[in-house]
């Protein structure tokens, strides 16, 4: 099993996560010791810990960290075993996910991508995640309901896919929106969905097209 160390620059980014209202300890925990310098270009490696969104290729972003936790610990409070996360892109927030639920299923359009992320989470002994190259805009039908679900790209509007995917009692972590985007929380209870608006963020966009 892969040793999860901590590190000087790992424990200061944790006293800013701290700072900025992430309460959750396991979350913490997770994100100090998952090295994020894996899930970026070698030439990056250095900015690591550094509290912000970074280039990973085909024109995408690894989330920021503060983001990364606070869409995290969103999601823990709620009792999520089994979670639908769309947009793997560099699978940082999908080994962070992996380390605290039993099972992860990631969608990305970016085959590209895809493969990277796949490769990082088996050298860190992530064995609990399944991915897929496929539009997120659909979810992953088959493998549905989800006790949650975790968009990491802007949506114009919440895809009803993802609605009629989500356990009842689920809870979806989604920024919508375009140029405005809201960070927003929704709840399915039955056939009521319940929504809540978190604060302003900013995403590259859930596109709708073809796969690469
Ligand atoms: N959580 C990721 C965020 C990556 S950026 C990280 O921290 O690394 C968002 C990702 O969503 C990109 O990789 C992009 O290719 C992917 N994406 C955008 N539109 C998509 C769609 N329709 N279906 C699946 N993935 C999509």
């Amino acid at each position: 099993m892969t040793a999860f160390t901590s590190s000087g620059p790992a424990r200061r980014l944790i006293s800013i996560l701290r700072q900025a209202g992430i309460t959750n300890q396991q979350v913490l925990d997770v994100i100090e010791t998952t090295p994020r310098q894996l899930f970026m270009p070698e030439s990056l490696a250095h900015k690591a810990y550094e509290n912000t969104a970074l280039p990973i290729g085909n024109g995408q972003t690894i989330s920021q960290p503060l983001m990364v936790a606070t869409m995290t610990q969103l999601l823990m409070q709620h009792d999520c075993k089994k979670v639908l996360e769309i947009g793997t892109g560099s699978g940082y927030q999908t080994a962070i996910l992996a380390r605290l639920v039993d099972h992860v299923y990631s969608v990305e359009r970016i085959a590209q991508l895809q493969y990277q992320a796949k490769r990082r989470l088996r050298s860190l002994d992530l064995h609990n995640v399944s991915m897929r190259h496929g539009d997120g805009w659909e979810g992953w039908r088959s493998k549905a309901p989800f006790d949650g679900i975790i968009v990491t790209a802007a949506a114009t509007e919440v895809p009803q896919a993802l609605v009629e995917q989500l356990a009842d009692g689920g809870v979806m972590i989604i920024p919508v929106g375009d140029k405005q985007q809201t960070l927003t929380v929704l709840r399915r209870f039955g056939d009521t969905i319940e929504q809540q608006r978190i604060g302003d963020v900013r995403f590259v966009p859930l596109v709708k097209g073809d796969l690469l």
